[in-house]
């Protein structure tokens, strides 16, 4: 189930844009390789159904990994050929899990890789059906969006960890609502538009890497006049956010 923000949610997730987009500038998401074994780089996005693939497999690899260790991976299988879906699909498990096993649980992703290229062949050339890639082995609704999104441009956006730290320390939701109502909450806000989605997980990213992370740093921090979040470790302060404030 989806949720429509109300007009002072909405604000503040359109407020929290513009400021991160200020503080940050663009984050040229989703790179991808343009020589066999380069690393990916940032080039205006994927133009072509091989980059689409890409992206896809990129996803998956950096389930429960770093970009960087993800990366690694996509270029060992940019270097051995293997960002096409039929020579992927043709390739034995092993071989893959060789390939990838800088992005970690290598055996069980070669697995979800062969899976996802043999979905890339039956699909052809259009966009696949979000439903229909959630069907997929290790296939959740963050990785389904993230192919939908950074592949193809689709207006779905993209929920992590990371959203719902952040938002949760803004006072925007509790952090227990689904992923669908969460995502309903940026999509209401924003407008179908795939370019701000692309930026705004970007920078939310970003900000919780640099800023927000499991112990903030918030002295300095680009939102702080928005945010409600109290150091639990201080005595006597709540440990939950109040209801957003700084509109
Ligand atoms: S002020 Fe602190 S808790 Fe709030 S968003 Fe910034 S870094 Fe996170």
């Amino acid at each position: 189930m989806t949720e429509t923000p109300d007009r002072r949610t909405a604000a503040l997730i359109r407020k929290v844009y513009r400021l991160l987009l200020s503080e940050y500038g663009r984050q040229g998401w989703w790179p991808v390789t343009r020589t066999a074994g380069g690393e990916p780089e940032y080039l205006g996005g994927p133009r072509d159904r091989r980059e689409r693939f890409e992206v896809a497999v990129g996803a998956v690899l950096t389930q429960n990994t770093s970009w960087k260790n993800a990366a690694r991976a996509v270029s060992s299988l940019s270097a051995a050929g293997m960002i096409d879906p039929a020579k992927l699909a043709s390739s034995s498990s092993d071989e893959v899990a060789r390939l990838v096993r800088s992005s970690g649980y290598y055996n069980q992703k070669a697995r979800r890789l062969r899976i996802l290229a043999r979905y890339f062949l039956e699909t052809g050339d259009g966009p696949p059906e979000r439903r229909s890639l959630l069907e997929l082995e290790g296939i959740g609704p963050e990785t389904a969006d993230s192919i939908m999104l950074y592949a193809w441009s689709s207006p779905f956006f993209v929920v992590d960890s990371y959203t719902k730290r952040l938002f949760s320390r803004l006072g925007v939701i509790r952090g227990n609502e689904s992923y669908d109502c969460i995502r309903g909450l940026f999509e209401g806000s924003l407008g179908k538009s795939p370019e701000i989605y692309n930026e705004y997980h970007a920078l939310v990213v970003e900000q919780c890497k640099r800023r927000c992370m499991r112990v903030p740093a918030c002295d300095g921090c680009p939102i702080s006049a928005l945010c409600a979040y109290e150091d639990p470790r201080e005595e006597g302060k709540a440990r939950s956010p109040a209801r957003h404030k700084g509109l």
